[in-house]
């Protein structure tokens, strides 16, 4: 057992902070009340300071090692592993204590995770996403031909798209969608329409064909699970949400009938500032291709703006990064990016309660009450008040606790007395 006492609670879901002490025992929260701790129990006094559910980001990419597509395509695999236990270490430090990837991680990154080989937010992963041929993911260049090429499944030893999976046809995507879910995606990603990061597919193109869509919708509900698109322009999106896609990544050029067609059908979407933002400051530097640059430029100055449609139609909107390669530091810009539409309030809930429902883990994490993991922060003030506490990777921060464990604890534990 291990009590936080003095603590003003911020619960995820009410735009209030409450007196309370919360007790911990093992890897869940057991009581969150003004009782006093029981004599004997551990105790880290909060001193007033405010306690929070960790942060969820529902957007990364942990095996993004390389801005360039083409380069990323070519490392190999011990290279994502390296770079994913360096990133999500980095991430835990920031305050986040669970992550969704959106196309790449797989079984053996959580494996690792749940083993503690690595300091890691706790993972939900999709394994590969799902791209049509010339679609999103497909990372290959317009030169790239080879025999091999042609097959679903490609060798890691010397070809591995470290993001996405290739496939054509209502059969063939069936099959990947069951393969995945049998390693244990616990949801399944495709990419509906053209992407920023790839350069042979324009933007506004829609992906997979209605057939294909409706496939991934009907395996992933028989299997309880759900689906998320990427997709940036309006008509892919007003395509998906009437096939009745469950997420959108994204969704940067949404209009406002759009955002209300998603309200009414409980679609839900993540959109990523973070990334937008530090591609148009930091792409060029990096090497991001001349391409992807230009297809930036369509949506760099709309991405913020499309938020108020969602806002004022009532969408449920998650919070999401998508940092790639050497941006990846930048994940905490995604809070102020969204400060000129939402509260400080709504960002915090986002980025908590709001994204633990999208990404199916209701109540288990991004809440503090009873039953709940004790994925917990201790901040430095008071965030509803100041969201800039949480734009400083984790400085304001001095407690970290991920399923009852400490990730860092700056304050005091002593034994209550008797
Ligand atoms: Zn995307
Ligand atoms: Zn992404």
């Amino acid at each position: 057992m291990l009590a936080f006492s003095n603590a003003k609670v911020f619960d995820g879901i009410n735009n209030r902070l409450t007196q309370a002490n919360v007790i911990i025992d093992g890897q869940r929260i057991v009581s969150v009340s003004d009782k006093p701790v029981d004599a004997g129990v551990e105790v880290v006094d909060c001193g007033g300071r405010t306690l929070m559910p960790g942060l969820i980001d529902a957007h990364i990419h942990a095996y993004f090692q390389d801005m360039n597509v083409s380069r990323l395509q070519h490392l190999p695999v011990t290279m994502y592993a390296h770079h994913a236990a360096n990133m999500l270490g980095d991430m835990l430090d920031r305050g986040f204590t669970s992550v969704r990837d959106t196309g790449g991680a797989d079984y053996g990154l959580w494996l690792a995770i749940q083993h503690n080989l690595i300091k890691a937010p706790r993972l939900f992963y999709c394994e590969k996403a799902l791209s049509q041929t010339g679609g999103h993911v497909d990372m290959r260049h317009q030169h790239h031909h080879h025999p091999h090429d042609d097959h679903v499944v490609l060798c890691g030893c010397c070809f591995a798209n470290p993001l996405g999976i290739v496939v054509d046809g209502v059969d063939s995507v069936r099959k990947v969608v069951r393969e995945q879910l049998r390693r244990g995606a616990s949801f399944i990603k495709f990419c509906g329409s053209g992407g920023v990061s790839t350069t042979s597919d324009p933007l506004d193109s829609i992906q997979f064909s209605n057939d294909e869509v409706r496939a991934i919708v009907e395996e992933v509900e028989n299997h309880l699970v759900y689906c998320t698109a990427h997709i940036h322009p309006d008509k892919a999106l007003k395509r998906a949400i009437s096939l009745g896609v469950h997420c959108i990544e994204h969704g940067t050029l949404i209009e406002a009938d759009t955002a209300r067609m998603a309200a009414e059908k409980g679609t839900n979407i993540v959109p990523t500032l973070a990334v937008i933002a530090a591609l148009a400051e930091h792409g060029e530097t990096f090497g991001y291709p001349k391409e992807s640059l230009e297809k930036l430029d369509r949506i760099k100055d709309e991405a913020v703006d499309r938020l108020r449609h969602m806002k004022s139609a009532g969408v449920r909107v998650g919070f999401g990064t998508d940092l790639i390669g050497a941006i990846q530091p930048m994940q905490c810009i995604e809070f102020g990016l969204r400060s000129s539409v939402f509260s400080n309030f709504e960002i915090l809930n986002q980025a908590t309660a709001v994204n633990a429902e999208i990404i199916g883990a209701k109540g288990e994490i991004g809440e503090i009450k009873p039953g709940a993991f004790a994925d917990i922060l201790v901040v430095d003030g008071n965030p509803l008040e100041n969201l800039k506490l949480m734009e400083d990777d984790g400085a304001h921060i001095p407690v970290v606790m991920k399923a009852g464990a400490f990730h860092r604890n700056r304050l005091v534990q002593e034994r209550a007395p008797n």
